[in-house]
């Protein structure tokens, strides 16, 4: 009888290593950080040889001269190796270098550990997980004892010097359906996210909490200490966010958000607030997690939603430096009062509303007043294409 396929996505899963397997992982490490910085050197000299023609090596050719290679190392295996040549490969080709930068092993600019796989090299045994010959085990052992089937991964440290099991694995998507049909998401400084309905999301100050306390700790020369302060900074913006956006995903069935991006405003005053936001942290998980429970997740652009006013249309709303700090104004035209920020995720939901979209999860067209939208240049091209 055929199996029925359950419809499932593959989610990455983090498992904190227990520290017992800290010191082998660290020496795995090393022996990953000589395989890469060997790769880097044979690929450099193949670009760039003495005499005769250039080569470009891939990973596939890498795979072929590290043949053999094993044997000379205490703890990574074959599987390993071809991972992280062909990591290597694809970081050379993505950045169009011939040389990469080396990764450093000891000292205070030493790389953080990083550990590829195989899928098949990961093995189950009993609670625990055995991986080239040594068993380690992981905290939330529940939870990994859960997953069906994964695929390729990596044992990776953090700055702290914790080590991690990312196992991409499949997860069953949860179908249901939501109470509510829509809703349109402003993402701000003022108030990190603010909804058409008028929920807030209030603006992250995990950073700035810590912010003396971190401070402290570099002045003393507590730089483990400091890293500690930073991640804890980190785990609280994150789960702020994640509460919001699993809220959002069970309450709506469509959710439009704004496309505003962090990359413009970390140059100026505000960086640390538009940091401490995490603008695109809320959107990846509003994406995932709407993916998995059969949401519509869409992006739209940002563009005059906070001037037009969304009753009648108009661009009677403040503009410019001046207006960012009006939080309330009532609108010229038709007499309308309007919170800024729910103002803008009204017509944020709108302009998503209008604007069909093919998966659900892939930005839609930039939104522009229809006499500025670019004429299509297709009909000329088409034309010579006939002629020849
Ligand atoms: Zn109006």
């Amino acid at each position: 009888m055929p199996e029925t396929p359950i419809p499932s996505v593959i989610r990455t899963l983090r498992f904190k290593v227990r520290r017992e397997g800290y010191a082998w992982l660290e020496a795995a490490a090393v022996e990953v950080n000589q395989v890469w910085n060997w790769s880097n050197e044979v690929s450099y000299k193949a670009a760039r040889p003495y005499s005769g023609p250039p080569r470009w090596l891939s990973g596939f050719d890498l795979d072929k001269l590290s043949s053999g290679a094993t044997k000379c190392f205490e703890h990574i295996g074959a599987d390993t190796i071809q991972k992280v040549n062909a990591e290597f490969a694809r970081r050379r080709r993505q950045f169009r270098k011939s040389k990469l930068r080396w990764r450093v092993s000891r000292g205070s600019r030493r790389s953080l550990g990083w550990v590829p796989f195989k899928a098949a090299s990961i093995r189950r045994n009993g609670r625990a997980l055995r991986f080239c010959g040594k068993t380690l085990r992981v905290f939330e052992s529940e939870r990994f004892l859960g997953i069906r089937q994964w695929q390729d991964g990596c044992f990776c440290q953090d700055a702290v010097g914790d080590w991690w099991l990312c196992l991409p694995a499949r997860v069953a998507i949860e179908s249901n359906v939501a109470p509510e049909p829509d809703v349109g998401i402003d993402l701000g400084l003022h108030a990190t996210a603010t909804t058409s309905d008028g929920a807030v999301l209030d603006a992250g100050r995990a950073y700035r909490d810590l912010e003396q306390r971190i401070g402290m700790a570099q002045r003393r020369g507590h730089k483990r200490h400091a890293k500690r302060l930073h991640r804890k900074a980190s785990r609280c913006r994150a789960n702020a966010l994640h509460r919001f956006s699993r809220k959002m995903v069970n309450t709506y069935q469509m959710i439009v958000v704004g496309d505003v991006s962090s990359l413009k405003l970390v140059k100026t005053r505000m960086a640390k607030a538009v940091l401490d936001s995490g603008w695109g942290m809320l959107r990846t998980q509003l994406q995932y997690k709407g993916e998995s429970a059969g949401r519509c997740v869409r992006v739209v652009s940002e563009r005059n939603t906070s001037r037009t006013c969304s009753a009648c249309g108009a661009l009677t709303g403040p503009a410019g430096v001046n207006g960012l700090r009006v939080r309330h104004w009532v609108c010229g035209e038709c007499g309308c009062a309007h919170d800024r920020d729910v103002n803008a995720a009204k017509n944020i939901l709108a302009a998503g509303r209008c604007s069909p979209s093919m998966c659900g999860n892939e930005p839609s067209p930039r939104h522009a007043p229809p006499s500025r939208t670019p004429r299509p240049r297709k009909a000329g091209k088409a034309r010579d294409g006939a002629a020849a």
